[in-house]
Formats: C-alpha cells, structure tokens, sequence
C-alpha cells in the first residue's frame, strides 16, 4: 500500500537523483545523442519541486497528472513529452484512490508504458526508456505474483531495469535521436533507459523505508 506522502516521496527521491546524476546522464547522451539528456531531466524535476506545493493537498491522481504536466511544458527534449504521458497515464489510473494497493501501482506502471508507447511508437529492444522500464514492471509482476512484499519486488524491479540498461549496450538504437548512429550506437548505454532505472531505484528506496 502507497500512501499520498509515499507518492510525494518518490517524486522528492527521484528529483534528487535527477540532480545527482545530472552530468552522467548527460554524459551518456553526449555519446549517442546531444548531451542534454540529464540537463533536461534535472531541468523538469526541478521545476516538478517548484511547483509541487501547490497541489499537496490534491489527490494522488492529480499530483501524477501534474507532475506529467510540468514535465511536458519544462523539458524540450524527447524526454519530457515521454516522462510526461508516462505520469499523466499513471494518474490517470489511479484515478480517486487515497493509497494505492500493490495491483493499483502495477496498473500505474503498465498504464505509463502505455503512455510512453503511445507517444514514442517504440517496443522492447529499440534502445530506449522502455528497455529498462518493460523488464522491470515483469519483475515486479512476478515478484508479486510470487508473494513477495512491494519492497522486495522492487529491489527485483530495480535490478531488472539495470539488466536491461546493459543490454541497450549490446543493441543499435532505432528510435530517437541514438538511431541517426545506427550501427555506431552499440556499445553505449541508452541514457532514458538509464533515467527510467532510477525510477525503480527510487521506487524501491520508498518502499523499503515504509515497510511496504
Ligand atoms: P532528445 O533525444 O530529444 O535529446 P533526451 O536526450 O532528453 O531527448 O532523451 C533521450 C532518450 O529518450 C533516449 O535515450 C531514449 O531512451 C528516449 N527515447 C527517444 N525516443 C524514444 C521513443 N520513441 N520511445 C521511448 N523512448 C525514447
Ligand atoms: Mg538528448
């Protein structure tokens, strides 16, 4: 079970990891890319922060809804539009509920692939957020189906989503700005992917604190 101040605490977690690692990711899209992928992701969370307080006393639903939004209008890059249906689709969801119950955050996720896909056209295997993001909500499906706590999902979620960063090593880009290398993009690790894993990271380190 996820609580409103849980939600609000991922969103806090995972601006401070945006920061944190602001020049690696944006190092990672200097090789592929244009070398803006951490800049505009610190840009966007940093404006999600900002504007946060104002919707505390909003529900779950409208505080995803608004942080996609922020991230839409904040971040000019292929990464906001997609970050942004991601938690638009999430809130969306979640649409009325006070906590969110294990099946309600698995629905959340499934429904921001959905977001990303809808937006991106992208599949598995692309080079792209959904390499890491796909292999980790299979984990924590399984982890749940299996018995286990969210925390301990998570940590299986978290650890998929960095498999599936090294394996955008091993794989050309065919989406997004990394495609124009083609063959050339092997070799590197796709910076959204990379971003997308901090989100389990972040997600887990939630969810460990509360027990969950
Ligand atoms: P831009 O490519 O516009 O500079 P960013 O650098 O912020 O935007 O984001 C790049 C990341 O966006 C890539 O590493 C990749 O993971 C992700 N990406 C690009 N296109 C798509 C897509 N169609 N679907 C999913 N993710 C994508
Ligand atoms: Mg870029």
């Amino acid at each position: 079970m996820a609580t409103k101040s849980d939600v609000l605490d991922f969103i806090r977690i995972y601006a401070d990891k945006m920061a944190e690692h602001r020049q690696e990711l944006t190092d990672y899209d200097q090789a592929i890319g244009d070398g803006d992928h951490g800049i505009n992701m610190s840009r966007g969370f940093k404006a999600v922060i900002e504007k946060l307080p104002a919707v505390y006393e909003k529900n779950i639903d409208e505080i995803l809804k608004t942080v996609g939004m922020i991230l839409v209008s904040t971040v000019g890059g292929a990464s906001g539009p997609l970050y942004g249906s991601a938690f638009m689709k999430a809130g969306a969801a979640v649409k009325g509920k006070g906590e969110l119950s294990n099946e309600d955050i698995i629905l959340a996720f499934d429904e921001a692939v959905g977001g990303i896909q809808f937006r991106g056209k992208a599949v598995e295997g692309e080079k792209t957020i959904l390499d890491s993001m796909i292999p980790a909500i299979k984990a924590i499906k399984a982890s749940i189906a299996d018995g286990k706590s969210m925390a301990e999902a998570l940590v299986d979620g978290e650890k998929a989503a960095w498999d599936g960063v090294e394996y955008t090593k091993t794989i050309i880009a065919t989406k997004g700005r990394a495609s124009y290398l083609g063959e050339r993009s092997i070799g590197h690790q796709d910076p959204g992917a990379t971003s997308m894993a901090y989100v389990f990271q972040a997600a887990k380190e939630v969810a460990e604190k509360v027990g969950c």
